[in-house]
């Protein structure tokens, strides 16, 4: 593998690669553009032919070609070495023979059965009048490319008739050996929904039963596995914890707009993609995950999450805040009002969402507006207010920015009648984010995140550079309240691990450069970590002063007018 990725590096120059994604601006021996990765509007994005990497300064990511190509356009490695290989004009020998193929068919399989399922579908008048019965027009069905599995082996036999043989049908998840020992089609009676990955490759499939089926087959006493949805079940192609059902065609849209509508499910999605909301993606049926949330998070900064309007849905989407805080995403919620889902809501009202996207609460909001109606949160049931107020604490706790936790703070004070200081110590002595009760998730706290807020990002480069020099070092240490306070940890324990790998980088990233762009490169980043952290100082202190201002405390007043001046002379000074 190495030989080829070897070969590709040499007939793919980056620089002229890389023109064929972004407008790319010299500067000096390098070139500059806008970062693909992260919201700019100066370049911060660097290319250095002569190292033949790429680096962004202000996400921090970087690397070679193939990092490139597996983050714009999300591909796995062996996707990527295909993908590249395709444009370099060479064969790839070295991918192992039999996976290649393994990859292939099970790509031509899937796409085979997609076939015979819109065929099918093509032929079923019951099938159809229950697409139309849920709202769909023709064109949302022919665009999403459902189709119909009728059950019995008629999948299993019509691949076996194309040529396939059993073995990699069953290995597609599309037929299993039934307790007798005899070979069926996994999805029986079943609307399906085709699953693509990133590219638009059709990788899976969730299959809806028909409503008459299902009373059919419950007559009958069948009542073990038979959910309403049905999915098919990991593969090499396929992998649920990576997939959002309709990213492949909502990216452009979200990346547009910025934000992305999060519903749960299939018949969700395509309701709303019907009345005209292009930027969403459903989770379909499994447990939001990291992987998900990263690759949103390329591309928006904004979530907007309707789920359905039931206790479960409540539930998962406040399971699903704590996700969103550690992404720093920014989240709003629908109101669903009456409707049950989003897509009852769109059937009853083709309009709906469009205004309710326009109406959508803050996250918080909305889970305070939940939590603090009467019935919850009982006048003189002391023992159900702390419950309440202790639950409400630890989705504060999860807020990554001290300035929105104030803000909340500040909310359930008001909204309560506690005094903010107790909140606060009651806050303070809650234990650390516990990670998510049982449930199917892969958010243990090893997968969580580390690094996801600029301020990290900035933070990690500039320790990274101070372990190159003394004398950066020195001034790092002065400076040492500016950092993060995992940083701090760091910068005060030179012989852990952390930094024993820190430097490893260090040294390989800013080996060769001249010590006046070190030099610069340092003050630059010191600069933009301190002023992050005088900014959001400065926000919390607009938040008091405007609270002592309603209050008419002038002295109070007077005090923090001083306090924010000074502030902002600082920033000032170093904004220059
Ligand atoms: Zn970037």
């Amino acid at each position: 593998m190495a030989k080829e990725t070897e070969v590709i590096k040499q007939k793919l120059e980056l620089v002229e690669f890389l023109r064929g994604y972004l407008t790319l601006l010299p500067a000096g021996k390098n070139f500059k553009a806008l970062c693909p990765f992260h919201g700019e509007k100066t370049p911060s994005f660097i290319v250095s032919p002569d190292r033949q990497m790429w680096h962004c300064f202000g996400c921090g990511v970087g690397g070679d070609i193939f990092k490139f190509i597996m983050l714009y356009e999300h591909l796995e490695f062996p996707e990527a070495l295909k993908f590249l290989a395709e444009r370099a004009g060479i064969q790839i020998q070295s991918l192992n023979p039999a996976q290649q193929r393994e990859f292939g068919v099970l790509y031509d399989i899937t796409d085979a059965a997609k076939r015979i399922y819109k065929e099918a579908l093509s032929k079923n008048h019951e099938a159809q009048e229950y697409l139309k019965s849920r709202g769909l027009h023709l064109d949302t069905v022919e665009e999403f490319e459902l189709g119909y599995a009728e059950g019995g082996e008629s999948l299993t036999l019509g691949l076996l008739k194309e040529g396939y043989d059993i073995e990699t049908i069953v290995r597609a998840g599309l037929a299993q050996k039934n307790t007798r020992g005899l070979y069926r089609d996994k999805f029986q009676e079943r609307i399906m929904f085709p699953i693509a990955n990133q590219v638009g490759k059709t990788v899976a499939f969730t299959g809806r039963i028909l409503p008459s089926a299902l009373e059919r087959m419950r007559a009958q006493g069948m009542t073990m596995d038979l959910p309403k949805y049905l999915n098919s079940p990991d593969s090499l192609i396929f992998n649920k914890s990576k997939v959002l059902y309709g990213f492949d065609k909502s990216k452009q849209a979200i990346h547009e707009a910025k934000s992305v509508l999060l519903v749960e499910g299939q018949m969700d999605l395509l309701m709303a993609w019907q009345s005209g909301v292009k930027n969403a993606v459903a989770v379909s049926g499994t447990a939001l995950t990291p992987n998900h949330l990263e690759r949103l998070r390329r591309f928006a900064d904004t979530v907007i999450v309707s789920f359905d309007n039931d206790e479960a849905g409540l539930k998962a989407l406040e399971r699903a805040l704590d996700y969103f805080h550690s992404f720093d995403f920014h989240v709003k919620v629908i109101g669903l009002g009456s409707h049950k889902d989003p897509a009852d809501a769109c059937l009853a009202d083709p309009e709906f969402l469009k205004k309710a996207i326009e109406w959508a609460k803050p996250a918080m909001q909305y889970v305070l507006d939940v939590y603090f109606m009467p019935t919850v949160y009982k006048k003189h049931d002391i023992p159900a207010q702390k419950r309440v107020l202790r639950h409400l604490l630890q989705k504060v706790q999860s807020l990554r920015s001290a300035v929105e936790q104030n803000i909340w703070i500040q909310e359930i004070a008001k909204r309560s009648g506690i005094r903010e200081h107790a909140l606060l110590e009651e806050l303070s002595s809650l234990d650390v984010p516990r990670t998510v009760d049982g449930e199917e998730t892969d958010f243990d706290s090893s997968s969580r995140p580390k690094e996801q807020t600029q301020g990290d990002l900035v933070a990690r480069r500039l320790l990274a550079l101070a372990l190159t020099r003394e004398g950066f070092l020195d001034i790092l240490k002065t400076n040492s309240a500016f950092l993060p306070p995992a940083y701090q940890e760091m910068l005060a324990h030179p012989d852990s691990e952390a930094i024993g790998f820190l430097e490893l980088e260090a040294s390989y990233e800013f080996a060769g450069l001249d010590e006046a762009k070190l030099g610069k490169e340092f003050r630059d980043l010191l600069g933009r970590l301190e002023s992050g952290v005088l900014r959001e100082r400065k926000m919390i202190l607009q938040e008091r002063l405007k609270q002592a201002q309603s209050a008419h405390d002038d002295t109070k007043v007077a005090e923090l007018l001083r306090e924010f001046s000074e502030l902002a002379k600082k920033i000032d000074i170093l904004s220059k």
